[in-house]
């Protein structure tokens, strides 16, 4: 909830509360943008200049809601530490602190480096439910997030190795 209110001023808490409880997904560390939870400035580009930016496979992954094949992303078992970023904007999103081996096939993180640089959207594609993880500022599709994960958080960020790009910590 801190994720919502934070800096606010305290006589919004209670109005940012209720909206952040009235659009609260089942997980806990969820966002959403659209009542206001969120204060990351969204870029907007059109399909067609994403794809003018963007490697074929990075633009039907992050931006067509595809999937890399398990066990072949260039990340699932990077060890370096640093930070990984959104591939599309460079919006930092998780760091090598929190990264796991899953053992799914696709870079695992137990938590992202900020609540805020993350939307969570309920995804009902291919029969299953799902929790969709895409960047807050840019919208690219990452991956999704279950409720299998270590602790601290029991939580899995279950991300497409194109859709993050490395930077080595200095
Ligand atoms: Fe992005």
């Amino acid at each position: 909830m801190e994720l919502c209110i934070k800096n606010k001023p305290k006589i919004l808490i209670t109005l940012f509360f209720t909206a952040c409880i009235a659009c609260k997904p089942s997980i806990q560390t969820k966002i959403t943008d659209n009542r206001g939870c969120t204060k990351m400035e969204k870029i907007h580009k059109s399909e067609e200049e994403w794809q003018k930016e963007l490697d074929p496979f990075v633009f039907k992954v992050t931006r067509q809601k595809g999937t890399e094949p398990a066990f072949t992303g260039k990340y699932y078992k990077h060890k370096e530490k640093g930070i990984y970023l959104c591939i599309c904007c460079g919006q930092p999103l998780f760091s090598s602190a929190t990264k796991y081996d899953s053992g799914s096939g696709w870079p695992s993180f137990w938590a992202p480096l900020d609540n805020n640089s993350l939307e969570l959207e309920e995804d009902r594609s291919y029969g299953m439910i799902r929790t969709e993880v895409k960047c807050a500022r840019c919208d690219a599709h990452l991956g999704h997030v279950f409720e299998d994960g270590p602790k601290p958080t029991g939580l899995r960020y279950c991300i497409n190795s194109v859709a993050l790009k490395f930077q080595a910590e200095q």
